[in-house]
């Protein structure tokens, strides 16, 4: 890559940067969905040890910290995110047991057994979820439990505009049969699955997005990258109204056997 091309991507990479960083949540949930996923979960304590993998700026482990009592590491690639993660959890007077690292899903650098509870709301595509539960298990103590949401097929078949909008996106997008086998195949005993409701797509993902594309777009007149990145956004939210019954995420929890 040349270097004109080079910072031409690291001003792309800046800009959608700071488009999720001025959310809450740079993808859908809610705490109310924290909480029900997190009530699946009976073993923590005050010394228990948490990961959130892929946390952004840590809308959840926000929620996550208010509902357990023991150290949680945030990680995340993106260095933005990890400042604004570490501003809330000092504003929150949480520091002392909620700490944001910058860090790379693929190259976590826990000890074996050293987790007692691995949560990604969201996040696991990065590297896949056949890959990512499988690499994050030797990080789980025996008993140890994994929390993850994942984008998710409600049927067997759908239209053909979501089908191939999600496989260009996300090809590994299956039913929830199909990722509760991928579960019990990398060595965890499967606790519950549950859809995560449509107002965590619309009132806590796209809705606050709407004044952020305004003021984004405002500040940015005229620059193709940013207006591209609201088209896409926009785009992604239209196809979710229209296809809602067809796709949406779900959360899986299992146990390490
Ligand atoms: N968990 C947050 C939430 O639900 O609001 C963020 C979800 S967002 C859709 C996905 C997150 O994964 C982003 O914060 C992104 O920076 C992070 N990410 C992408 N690739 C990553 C990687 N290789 N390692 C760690 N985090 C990564």
């Amino acid at each position: 890559m040349s270097e004109q091309n080079k910072s031409i991507h690291d001003f792309d990479f800046k800009l959608i940067c700071e488009y999720f960083s001025s959310l809450e949540r740079q993808g859908p949930g809610s705490p109310e969905v924290t909480i029900k996923a997190l009530s699946f979960i009976d073993n923590l304590t005050d010394e228990s040890k948490i990961a959130d993998i892929g946390c952004g700026t840590g809308g959840q482990t926000m929620v996550l910290a208010d509902h357990t009592s023991g150290h949680i590491t945030g990680i995340d690639l993106f260095a933005d995110f990890i400042e604004i993660f570490n501003a809330n959890s000092r504003q929150r007077i949480l520091q002392a047991r909620v700490e944001g690292v910058v860090g790379s899903m693929d190259r976590l650098a826990f000890q074996n057994e050293e987790l007692d509870l691995i949560w990604s709301e969201g996040a696991i595509y990065n590297i896949g979820f056949e890959r990512g539960i499988n690499e994050w298990h030797r990080f789980l103590k025996p008993g140890g439990y994994i929390a993850v949401s994942e984008a998710s097929w409600f049927t067997e078949k759908r239209p053909v505009e979501i089908d191939r909008f999600w496989k260009d996106a996300y090809p590994e997008i299956d039913i929830i049969s199909n990722k509760v086998g991928q579960m019990e195949k990398a060595g965890y005993i499967p606790i519950a699955t549950f859809v995560l409701p449509e107002n965590c797509w619309i009132e806590h993902f796209y809705a606050p997005q709407v004044s952020a594309q305004e003021k984004f777009l405002k500040k940015y007149a005229g620059n193709k990258t940013a207006e591209e990145l609201v088209e896409n956004q926009r785009h992604e939210a239209e196809l979710y109204y229209q296809y809602k019954e067809f796709y949406g995420y779900v959360f899986y929890l299992g146990k390490k056997v």
